[in-house]
């Protein structure tokens, strides 16, 4: 029996009830066993993760909340979703929270539903600039039905703080425009985010300060990030990000009347019947993440992060805003080759084992899905176990990758390499 969860899963999923669905799950987790993922928005889950997920929570509808159930039979699902919430507390250090969102979408869904009408005015930061589609894209239902304004980084390339945050702006940006809500917290931005400086600029506007966390929760639980608390009124995240949960969302606050209109707006406002065996799940990482050890693990990602975006800037590629204080990173690959795009590297990478994802840089000469940049994580190579000096040789492979422009026999080779290393790099157990 291995210790490997998804080798496990494999082995519950009895192939001859269903031999073709058995097939898949197989592949994925050699799959995933024998390649580097570098994808900043996942993570490998422990097996008791997994498997909370594979449990007869599922036969259950639970709609209400711990104690207010609209069937019966839902006291050990009241059990489950008190852990849950309990330990989330705990982990952020606020008075309530809501472990029912299926998703970070859902959960950022019902804070507009909640906390808005149709058509108010809020402020993010745009997609193009690390913003996430639920903060206001224009084929999203926030910014069909809502009306985003948004604040700009730092665009001039000799200001100190070239691609982050310009506060100033966006105090300007807010009080010119006066929203209902801010958001703040990114899908790609690897710089610390000052919310006591949103919180400033929310209360000068007259605003609500809403923190989105769904990259940064496993830093912000193991104060690795500041936290959004006590400067928002409401955060969300997901949970299978950095926080290395299940798939799933979190809602987090202080508020009271805020808690209440948030708990209406997503049931029976917007989801259904909870998802009990995920939320089993999210108690069980929220414990893993309460240990010391997961302190270690998101001290180890960020140093992973340093060393990966050092390592690449010594082989010639640039790194958004000059360098990392999170997970992730913004590779803009233009200075290494001119003609290169995220689009064509992702290709060439995934063909050697090496998985990204191509993503814009701020204010990127090329369209979105072409683009001049691939985003990086170092939170599934962190979990594998992977240290600095493995970092400077996944830069070695990814750079010998996109220097050989795809050429396949160079990818197979590093597709070789990268699966040895894979060998002495388990999954969690
Ligand atoms: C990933 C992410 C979400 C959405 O999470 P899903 O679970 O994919 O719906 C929301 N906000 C931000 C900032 C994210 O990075």
């Amino acid at each position: 029996m291995s210790n490997d969860p998804i080798a496990a899963s494999v082995q519950h999923l009895l192939p001859e009830r269903d031999p073709a669905a058995g097939a898949i799950l197989a592949a994925e987790a050699k799959r995933q066993e024998t390649t580097l993922e570098l994808i900043a928005s996942e993570n490998h889950v422990s097996a008791p993760v997994m498997h909370a997920m594979g449990t007869c929570l599922t036969n259950k509808y639970a709609e209400g909340s711990p104690g207010s159930r609209y069937y019966c039979g839902c006291v050990h699902h009241d059990d489950a979703e008190r852990l849950a919430q309990d330990r989330a507390k705990q982990l952020f250090g606020c008075e309530y929270a809501n472990v029912q969102p299926h998703s970070g979408a859902n959960a950022n869904a019902s804070i507009f539903l909640a906390l808005l009408k149709p058509g108010d005015t809020f402020a993010s930061l745009v997609l193009a600039d690390g913003g996430h589609l639920t903060h206001g894209l224009k084929v999203n239902m926030s910014g069909k039905w809502f009306n985003p304004v948004h604040y700009p980084l730092h665009y001039d390339k000799s200001h100190p703080q070239f691609e982050q945050i310009d506060y100033d702006e966006a105090e300007r940006v807010c009080m010119e425009h006066k929203p209902k809500l801010i958001m703040c917290g990114y899908s790609a931005y690897p710089r610390v985010i000052d919310f006591e400086r949103f919180r400033a600029i929310a209360d000068k506007c007259g605003a609500l300060l809403m923190a989105d966390i769904a990259h940064i929760a496993g830093l912000v639980a193991a104060g690795e990030h500041p936290s959004p608390f006590p400067h928002a009124h409401v955060a969300t995240t997901t949970t299978h990000k950095t926080l290395r949960g299940p798939r799933g969302g979190l809602i987090l606050t202080n508020d009271e009347d805020i808690n209440k209109k948030v708990n209406r707006a997503l049931f029976p406002g917007f989801q259904g019947g909870p998802l009990m065996h995920v939320i089993l799940s999210k108690a069980i990482a929220f414990g893993e993440a309460l240990k010391p050890e997961f302190k270690a693990y998101q001290q180890q990602v960020k140093k992973n992060a340093q060393a990966l975006a050092t390592a690449l800037t010594e082989r010639g590629y640039r790194i958004t805003s000059g360098g990392t204080d999170n997970h992730l990173m913004l590779v803009d690959l233009q200075p290494r080759d001119a003609e290169l795009t995220g689009a064509d590297a992702e290709v060439w990478l995934e063909s050697a084992g090496i998985i990204t994802n191509k993503n814009g840089i701020p204010q990127d000469p090329r369209p979105p899905r072409v683009t001049s940049g691939l985003r990086l994580g170092t939170p599934a190579l962190t979990t594998r176990g992977l240290k600095e000096p493995e970092m400077d040789v996944v830069a070695g492979l990814f750079d010998r990758v996109l220097a050989s422009k795809g050429d396949p026999t160079e990818c197979e080779k590093v597709r070789g390499e990268v699966a040895d290393l894979c060998g002495n790099f388990a999954m969690p157990s």
